[in-house]
């Protein structure tokens, strides 16, 4: 499917929020690192897609209906063979069918599980007279405890993205910090800019999104998605 597609399947089930499924499709179309992931309608196939995917494995649950997963027991993560892949399975419907007897569940999401890295968020957000907005900060208590964050008008240049990263205080723990490898900015500058162009061309489009956290590794070694939100507008 293609994005334009995705975005007209979303509005005609009368929806504006994208799953993570479909918000991690568009991004994959726009070059952005992600999970490799599928979605099981039965614990076969959770099997089958785990075997694929290769141990271990991330399972969430996927439902138009539940925007934050965890609250509700719905992301099992580091699962490391066949049975636990069934028990996971079983377990996730358990979990959101009890916080949320009236969810549509529409499957469990299976997918790599990525190694720990930094965490980082980057969003995008419409300002009423500015336009797109471009988010960057690290992930956890440095965006929710210190508000360390910046932003820049959509599009953003190489030096703004740049910038972008040396704004915050965090910066020098992505730059080697007390004998701590140095992160692979040059990934997440690439990152940063397909963002930046995959909103500014989807501008009509897209009201809001939200790519957290997305885990960065160290210096070549890239970065992947791990959790993404699309809201249209
Ligand atoms: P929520 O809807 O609750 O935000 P997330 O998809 O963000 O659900 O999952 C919650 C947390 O689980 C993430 O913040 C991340 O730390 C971890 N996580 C989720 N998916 C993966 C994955 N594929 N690999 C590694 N960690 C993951
Ligand atoms: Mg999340």
């Amino acid at each position: 499917m293609s994005v334009l597609e995705i975005f007209n399947k979303v509005r005609s089930e009368g929806r504006k929020a994208l799953t993570e499924v479909e918000s991690k499709k568009v991004l994959s179309i726009y070059g952005i690192p992600v999970t490799k992931l599928g979605v099981a309608k039965s614990v076969d196939k959770a099997v089958s897609l785990a075997r694929e995917i290769g141990f271990p494995v991330a399972m969430k649950i996927l439902s138009p209906d539940i925007l934050h997963k965890s609250d509700v027991g719905g992301v099992m993560l580091n699962i490391g063979c066949e049975e636990e892949v069934e028990k996971a399975y079983k377990k996730i419907i358990e979990n959101v069918l009890k916080h949320k007897p009236d969810a549509r569940i529409e499957g469990v999401v299976v997918q790599e599980m990525a190694p720990m890295g930094r965490e980082i968020i980057i969003g995008a957000i419409r300002d009423v007279s500015f336009g797109p907005v471009l988010m960057f900060g690290l992930g956890g208590i440095f965006v929710e405890v210190l508000n360390d964050v910046s932003f820049k008008l959509i599009p953003i240049t190489v030096e703004e993205a740049y910038e972008m990263i040396d704004e915050i205080k965090s910066a020098p723990l992505l730059k080697g910090y007390r004998g701590a490898p140095p992160a692979d900015i040059k990934a997440l500058v690439d990152t940063l800019l397909k963002v930046s162009n995959m909103v500014s061309e989807l501008e009509e489009h897209i009201s809001e999104m939200d790519l957290n956290p997305i885990f960065l590794y160290e210096e070549g070694k890239g970065l992947k998605v791990v959790d993404a939100r699309i809201i249209l507008s």
